[in-house]
């Protein structure tokens, strides 16, 4: 069965111009219009965590928007007060602004650090720091410390004060001419978009030392690795980078968009009613979806087995590497991997993801020639295996 592509709808062409139509999902699947199956390796960019066709998720979201559907920010609901408390008890935090999407989280991230650092050092501490191929988002702050350029150059100027330095490369965190002026750093930990390479060891540990130094808030945006992605609640803590503030998205409502930032005692002391602020962000349908996610991701075993999967997928990768003579590196952790293979070019990405669709695989990219897979957590080990089969006979074919 040929997959059911529409050509060019009413989007934007920033998109694309031929989109698979997906019309429903159960599990680790999803059927398009024409009824045709995938086993999806992306669960819509990480975000499907739990898999499709949720029973649980779809009553949780449907009970409440008969109860209620939203309040403004002027008021709160049940909800939002206990996922907010689950949330803070994660880490050294006291608080947790919700947002709509990974920008915003970040955009609010690089706001309240601003601001922090405007009241503590002084009105010229304005500047973000950031990291070679990091992705942060689209909106004009959240874009301003991205790295790709052609993300940045169509809608310049952005803001003024941003340098990017290379990313694992302590000695660079030197080059920056007057820390004090330094607001904020904002880092991922395994960088999702921009090829999967994870910070070492020696950077997380200059990173710790040199915000604690200058007083720099210190950013992990886990919008990708957070919320069990890794195998650990959050990669920044297996990692040892010692975040002041973290910001999450993608998996958090398990596909309603909400997104949290997550601030410390020391940055919600210095808040004003006024300072930030949302209309959607944290109503009580996401949150009450939310708290059903973190209940099956903080259950017992539930983190033990995303580690456990992300170990057989590893071993399966490096098996199918070995059989089809291929020299390659598997990235990344849990069940976000990434696999490079040289001797795939950047230009034969999109054949091969083509591939893959026809033989009823979703995979996604990373970076220029990254095989990025981030499946749902809840993907069995038979389905991960069959995955990584029809993945290989695809890059047989392209290779
Ligand atoms: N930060 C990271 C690490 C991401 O991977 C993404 C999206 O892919 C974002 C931020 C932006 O999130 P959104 O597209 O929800 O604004």
């Amino acid at each position: 069965m040929k997959p059911y592509i529409i050509e060019k709808p009413a989007l934007p062409k920033n998109f694309a111009e031929r989109f698979l139509q997906i019309e429903s999902g159960k599990g680790s699947y999803v059927y398009d219009k024409g009824g045709k199956e995938y086993l999806d390796f992306g669960s819509g960019i990480a975000v499907n965590a739990l898999g499709y066709g949720r029973e649980d998720l779809a009553k949780a979201a449907y009970d409440q928007m008969k109860k209620l559907i939203h309040v403004s920010n002027l008021y709160t609901t049940g909800p939002t007060v206990e996922l907010a408390e689950k949330l803070v008890k994660t880490g050294n935090f006291t608080a947790v602004h919700f947002g709509n999407s990974g920008s915003e989280a970040n955009e609010a991230a690089l706001k309240y650090a601003r601001l922090y650092a405007k009241m503590k050092k002084g009105p010229e501490s304005v500047g973000f720091v950031s990291f070679s191929n990091g992705f942060h988002g689209r909106t004009m702050g959240a874009l301003s410390v991205t790295a790709t350029e052609k993300y940045k150059t169509p809608f310049s100027p952005l803001l003024s004060d941003c340098i990017i330095l290379p990313f694992n490369d302590p000695d660079s965190l030197k080059t920056i001419k007057d820390p004090r002026l330094t607001a904020a750093i904002i880092v991922e930990v395994i960088q999702g978009e921009g090829g999967l390479v994870s910070l070492s060891e020696k950077m997380v540990k200059a990173l710790n030392e040199f915000c604690a130094q200058y007083d720099i808030i210190l950013i992990a945006d886990e919008v990708q690795t957070g919320v069990g992605r890794t195998g650990s609640f959050y990669a920044s803590d297996e990692a040892g980078l010692k975040a002041d503030i973290i910001t999450l998205a993608k998996p958090l409502a398990g596909g309603l968009p909400l997104s949290a930032t997550l601030i410390p005692a020391k940055i919600n002391d210095l808040l004003h009613p006024g300072d930030h602020g949302t209309t959607f962000g944290g109503g009580p349908v996401t949150s009450t979806v939310a708290l059903s996610v973190l209940e099956k991701i903080q259950s017992d075993g539930f983190l033990n087995s995303v580690k456990e999967k992300g170990l057989f997928l590893d071993k399966e990768l490096k098996k199918s590497l070995k059989s089809l003579d291929l020299q390659g590196d598997i990235l990344g952790k849990g069940l976000l991997r990434g696999l490079k293979i040289p001797s795939l070019k950047p230009e034969s990405m999109a054949a091969l993801m083509n591939t893959c669709q026809d033989q009823g695989l979703l995979i996604l990219r990373s970076g220029q020639n990254i095989i990025r897979i981030a499946p749902p957590l809840t993907i069995s080990e038979n389905e991960l295996q069959k995955g990584v089969t029809i993945l290989f006979k695809a890059i047989k074919e392209i290779i």
